[in-house]
This record gives C-alpha cells, structure tokens and sequence, in this order.
C-alpha cells in the first residue's frame, strides 16, 4: 500500500467495517471489513485493510471505530423543506372522512402553504425550516436537495431559493436547490396556466440561474400538462439548468418519457410509470425518485413498477418528500423501511437509494455517495452488527457520529 496518505491525514477512522456502496464490488454493501478510512482537507485520502496500516488509537486524530459500521453519508433527494405554517388540520379533516376536493375547497391544499409561505420573510423561512433541518441532520442527512415552489411569484420563489442557500450556512449540510415555480397554477392564474407558464419562463427561470442547481416541474391533471412542462424544461436547457420532473404520481401524462428526452436527472413519484416511461428513463440514464412518505399518507394503492425498474437497470433513489401535506415526515429511516416494505426494494437497495442514487439524482455522483477515494468525506458512524439494521429497524438510535467535509459533527 502507499504509505503517502497515512502521514499527511488530518483523520482517521480505523478498525471500522465500511459500507462503501461502490457498485463494482461484488460484495454487498460492498462491504470492507476490518478497514481504515483516511481523510484529508476534506476528502476521503485512503481506504486501506487494517492488516497493512500502522495507525495506533494512541496517534493524535485517529479515531478507533471498534468494530463500528461506517455509510456514506445520507442524502435526502427531494425535500420540500422550507414552507410556512403546517397542514395538520387539514390532515385531521381528511382522517375525519373530509375529501381531498372538500378540504381544498375550503381553503386548504398546496395553495394553504403557498399563502402560509409567501407570508413569510426570507429570515423567518429559514427560522421556519431549521429545527426540520436539523431534525434530518440527526437522522444522518449530510446533503438535502430543497425545491421552492410554494412562492409561485417571481419575488417569492426566489425568496425560496434564497432561504434555501442560507441554510446551507446554518447547518452542517449540504443544500442543493431546485426551482419548482411550475408546482401549481398560482391562483391569479386561475383558468389561465400558459400564462403562468410564460411567466415562469421568461422570467422566473432567467432569474433563477445562480440560486437553482436544477428546474423542476408537476406535471399532473392537477398541476401542468406534459406540454406545458415541456415549455418549462426547454427554458431550463437555454439557461444551462438541468431538469428533474414529478410524474406519474397519480396518473401518466407521459412526464417521465418528456422528462429522458430532456435528459432529466430524475424522475419523481412514478407509481403510474408505464414500460415506455422506464425504457426512455434506462436510455437516458434518470433515476427514479421513490418517496414512499406521500404513497403512504395518501393511502394510495397503486405502487411504482420496482421490478421493472430493476430489470430494465434503472438506478433507483428513496426520499423523504418531506412537505406540509403529503409526507410531514423527517425520518429518513423510515422511508427506507417502506421503500422495502411497501414497494419491495431490498435493504440493499434502499441504502443505495439515499447514498449512491440519490447523489446521481443530484448531478452529484461524482462528489458524493460512496466510500470512495477522492470523494467528499461526508460519513456516517454506525452502531449496529450489520447494515441492514439501518433500514429494518426504525427509531432505535444507532448514530454514533456524523462526519462532514471530514469534521465529525454533533449528532
Ligand atoms: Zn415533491
């Protein structure tokens, strides 16, 4: 081995059976047993056998493990963690046999939270959105990708976005933002959604680039058409943003197909994606986004096809979707147990879904996702016997330390 890394690491992490996630092991999890983990100015030096190194627990900023599991660090892939008030009242109605269209009627629905959220100043959004951000950081969540999209003006979604960079600030995460001024027709567009269309890409797009890594759209009976959407993505490409879509969640427009032809860095929801929707998502290489919170809370029946994915190779992320009405839910580990017990991932697989593949539904695969040389040293520290631990338990504390850009941080 090079002894190189081992006299210039600021720290090591040693005796440590490591969860690398590297797909071109063979071993699941690929799996190291008996490691050490090296870090350096924030990236991950070394990854060497314990039998070949000569680090003692005694030597300055090395940190004996003692058998410990260690993850990448956990990525959240599509939240929408930054809005006004909460929706739980009106969740209440609904479990009191309201109906979605009744409460929605009364006030209720998306634009309850577009109202709740354009109330609020930048600084109160992000004093809104930190104890949940900290919530997931305790969980293990060391990047979070957060949309806007409860704005839905100009002055409003860039609010958003803004609060969205500041909480990268205030916490030890990494934030990656997503425009999603196409969510809903704004109700001062009402009967007019082309219009809100134009505006959103002749303006809010062009003012958005700097503020948003990526340029998300609903399409859905609800919310944008499959041409409206593709409107929104083609003012995306003209600014240099790559696009992400929701599709498929409760009926298919063909969003998923829309979105490969755009070379879509994911494809979100997908319970109705058909077999032409997962071949253009295999040939363009889009990951599909599976956020099992919003199936759950809405009592949906119809599941995401996970077989076919598999078979067809499609890298498949799991999520938290985490927002006021459909999935108030910061627990990530949960989500991975219903990606398995309610869509049928393997524990494998749905530890794949928030590291390997989520970091891929970011653009981040490169950075982020595995135990890798090379990569941001964002790690988890785990007390457990063996990985699957992580997704078929839920609420049985097993953090023992989180490490980001190298430095461990407080769980
Ligand atoms: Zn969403």
């Amino acid at each position: 081995m090079s002894k190189t890394p081992f006299n210039s690491y600021d720290r090591a992490w040693i005796n440590a059976n490591l969860a690398t996630m590297d797909c071109a092991s063979p071993i699941p999890y690929g799996a190291l047993c008996d490691h050490a983990i090296v870090v350096h100015e924030g990236k991950i030096a070394a990854i060497e056998p314990m039998s070949s190194v000569s680090l003692d627990p005694k030597m300055p900023h090395v940190i004996d493990a003692r058998g410990a599991w260690i993850t990448p660090g956990w990525i959240d892939c599509h939240t929408h963690l930054i809005y006004g008030g909460n929706r739980c009242r009106e969740i209440e109605s609904r479990l009191k046999g309201q109906s979605y269209v009744e409460v929605a009627r009364q006030g209720g629905g998306i634009l309850a939270t577009v109202r709740a959220t354009q109330a609020l100043n930048e600084s109160q959004l992000v004093a809104a959105a930190l104890p949940r951000l900290h919530a997931l950081a305790a969980e293990g969540i060391t990047t979070v990708e957060i949309k806007s999209g409860y704005g839905l003006t100009l002055v409003d979604e860039l609010k958003m976005l803004r609060a969205a960079r500041r909480l990268a600030q205030e916490a030890a995460v990494r934030v990656s933002t997503t425009l999603l001024a196409a969510h809903a027709v704004p109700p001062e567009y009402a009967g007019r959604p082309d219009e809100y269309i134009d505006l959103v890409c002749r303006e809010i797009i062009p003012a958005s680039v700097g503020l948003a890594d990526a340029v998300d759209a609903f399409c859905e009976k609800i919310a944008f058409t499959r041409e409206q959407c593709a409107r929104v993505f083609a003012a995306a490409r003209a600014h240099g943003l790559p696009v992400r879509i929701h599709a498929e969640q409760l009926s298919n427009l063909g969003g998923a197909q829309l979105a490969a032809e755009f070379a879509a860095l994911s494809a979100d929801h997908l319970e109705y994606l058909d077999q032409a929707g997962i071949d253009a998502m295999a040939a363009s290489g889009t990951v599909a986004v599976l956020l099992p919170g919003a199936f759950y809370s809405l009592g949906e029946t119809q599941k995401p096809p996970v077989a076919r994915l598999r078979a067809a190779g499609v890298p498949m992320a799991v999520a938290g979707d985490l927002n006021p009405g459909t999935s108030p839910f910061v627990a990530p580990r949960l989500m991975l147990n219903m990606a398995c017990t309610l869509f049928g991932l393997t524990p494998e697989e749905s530890l794949a879904g928030v590291t390997r593949h989520a970091a891929r539904a970011l653009g981040l695969g490169d950075l982020l996702g595995t135990l890798s040389v090379g990569k941001e040293a964002d790690f988890l520290v785990w007390e457990i016997e063996h990985p699957a631990e992580l997704v078929c338990e839920f609420g049985v504390p097993r953090l023992r330390q989180r490490v980001f850009q190298g430095r461990d941080v407080r769980v």
